[in-house]
Formats: C-alpha cells, sequence, structure tokens
C-alpha cells in the first residue's frame, strides 16, 4: 500500500480517508506511515460520528501527524438487552467527517474480521472496571478492554485516544495498557458538549425534544454537585442532594450517581480532594452517562 506523503501542512480536508478492512490492510497501511516518518495516532470509535469524536482527531492531528480512526460497533461490548442491532450505523456521513478534519485513514472491520470463528479470549480488568459502568453492564468492560487491546496490538500506533466522558472506560484502559506493557501513550481528551452542556454522544439521538429538555438537567447537576464539594459539602451529601435534583429533573431512573477518587475511581477517603462525579441516567431509550472533576474544599 503506498501513502500518498502530505505536504507539511500535515492536515488535507481534501481527500477522504484511506478505508482499511482488514488488519493485514491496517498493518501494511501503518508501516508505510512509520517509512514515511510519520508518528501514527489511533481514535478508536463506534461510528455515528460526531463533534466529541472529532475532539479527538483534532487533538490526534495536534500530536501526531497520520491519524487513523477505527470504526467497528462491538458486539462483545453490548449486553443481551442492550442497544447493539439499534446503534446508529452512519457510514458515508462518518467518512465525510472524518475527510473534513483531516483523519487520513479509517480501519472499518467486519465482525469476523475482529472476531474469527474460534476466537477464545478475553481481557478482563478488576478494580477499575467495577462499579459504577461494571455494575449495570456486566461484562462491558470485558468487551471493551479485549477491543481496545486488540485494535492497539493490531496497529501499534504511537498514541491513542480516548474521551474523557467515557471516564471508567479510559481509566480501564489506561490499567490494561499499563498492566500489558502495551508501547502505547494513551492521551484522554475533555468531554466535547453542546451549547446547553449536554455531552455530545451518539446516544442523544434516541432523544424527542422533550427528553432533551430533561437531559441537558445531568450537566448541570453535576456542576451543582462538584459546587457543593468544593464549599465543604461532604461526597455523601452532594450525592443525596443530586440524587433528588435528577429525580427532580423527570429522568426515568438513575443507574448511578457516585463520587469516586479520580484515577483509582476507589470510595474517597477523607483525605482524597482530587475527586470525580461520576453518573448514568437512563431516558426513554437512551442511557446517557456523564463525569466531572471535582475538588474537595
Ligand atoms: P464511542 O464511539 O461512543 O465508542 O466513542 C469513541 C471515543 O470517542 C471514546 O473514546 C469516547 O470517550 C469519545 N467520545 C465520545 N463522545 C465524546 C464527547 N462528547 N467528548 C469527548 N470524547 C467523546
Amino acid at each position: 500500500m503506498t501513502i500518498t506523503p502530505i505536504a507539511d501542512t500535515a492536515v488535507d480536508t481534501t481527500r477522504s480517508p484511506v478505508v482499511l478492512k482488514t488488519v493485514a490492510d491496517l498493518r501494511a497501511c501503518v508501516a508505510a506511515a512509520r517509512a514515511d516518518g510519520r508518528r501514527v495516532a489511533l481514535v478508536p470509535t463506534m461510528g455515528a460520528l460526531h463533534d466529541g469524536h472529532m475532539a479527538l482527531v483534532r487533538q490526534g492531528l495536534q500530536q501526531a501527524d497520520f491519524v487513523i480512526a477505527s470504526i467497528f460497533v462491538n458486539p462483545a461490548q453490548f449486553g443481551p438487552n442492550e442497544d447493539f442491532s439499534a446503534y446508529p450505523r452512519t457510514w458515508e456521513a462518518d467518512l465525510a467527517l472524518l475527510a473534513a478534519h483531516g483523519a487520513q485513514a479509517v480501519f472499518y472491520p467486519s465482525v469476523s474480521e475482529m472476531y474469527p470463528s474460534g476466537f477464545a479470549s478475553k481481557i478482563s480488568v478488576t478494580g477499575v472496571s467495577e462499579g459504577l459502568c461494571g455494575a449495570a453492564r456486566p461484562g462491558h468492560f470485558d468487551g471493551v478492554a479485549t477491543v481496545v487491546t486488540k485494535l492497539l496490538l493490531q496497529a501499534m500506533p504511537d498514541i491513542a485516544l480516548f474521551g474523557e466522558k467515557d471516564w471508567q472506560q479510559l481509566q480501564v484502559i489506561r490499567r490494561v495498557v499499563d498492566d500489558l506493557n502495551i508501547p502505547v501513550t494513551i492521551v484522554g481528551v475533555p468531554t466535547v458538549r453542546d451549547e446547553n452542556g449536554l455531552a455530545l454522544s451518539s446516544r442523544n439521538a434516541y432523544l424527542n425534544a422533550d427528553q432533551y429538555k430533561i437531559a441537558v438537567r445531568l450537566n448541570i447537576v453535576l456542576s451543582d454537585m462538584a459546587a457543593w464539594l468544593a464549599a465543604g459539602r461532604s461526597p455523601a451529601q452532594a450525592v443525596k442532594e443530586g440524587l433528588a435534583r435528577l429525580e427532580e429533573a423527570g429522568f426515568d431512573a438513575v443507574d448511578y450517581l457516585e463520587i469516586r477518587t479520580a484515577d483509582g475511581l476507589a470510595l474517597p477517603g477523607e483525605t482524597d480532594t482530587a475527586l470525580r462525579i461520576l453518573a448514568a441516567v437512563r431516558l426513554g431509550r437512551a442511557r446517557l452517562i456523564d463525569n466531572m472533576a471535582a475538588v474537595r474544599g
């Protein structure tokens, strides 16, 4: 495979990304990019791309000069009653968005390319993957850790970028990469929100206009909780009041609303000051997650 050298600008928004469907093509592409002196960034996604994903691509282009996005709706991270079949798939629009942002390649494997017949391995992370989404979605982080490990070993990028929107996922991935000595730098990218503060998500497409008005309350409640913690309220008090606010806002259910230590996601002790507020709520067909940094005052 030939990688056409891109002039100094590094970003060429007039060229459609090279589409790679097999691991062999992906590896050949990375090898060619490296032979051309490029630093390679991987941006793993499940598609239905939006500006949150594009923040990862933009950051990738700042820290590397050859960005490969992957688009793979990973069946292994969906539970039996979850939205795997309904998950939005918008290939043409995704490709256009990646082109417009200057991503040079997209890895778009089939399920059988990722999980050929006979596939029998699993990466399972203890600790950070327990509780929160790990409790609400049994097996989810095994699926995430397994597919991300595969993608990292398939591409062997210099850096890989993940959103802080999926804070627990980011911690799980950092753990796997450290534990398994995978030679890649993991870069976390701050959450991109819409003009009303709602974290951009492919699943926001499930919300109708009334549900959207409720959904935007999630970020407001988390911000309020961060302010309460900074003002000296205890995590337990902040969670109690936050839950009441979410209920008042009209969410159908709260999977969890918790305050943990920012990095290890442990239950905070008196001396822990760097905290993270994490929540998952249900609204119609949508399950929304969000999180926010908090410093105890
Ligand atoms: P997904 O396609 O939902 O699996 O997300 C792919 C990557 O994009 C993950 O690393 C997400 O954390 C990240 N991402 C999704 N939404 C956002 C957002 N609103 N802001 C920043 N990163 C995001």
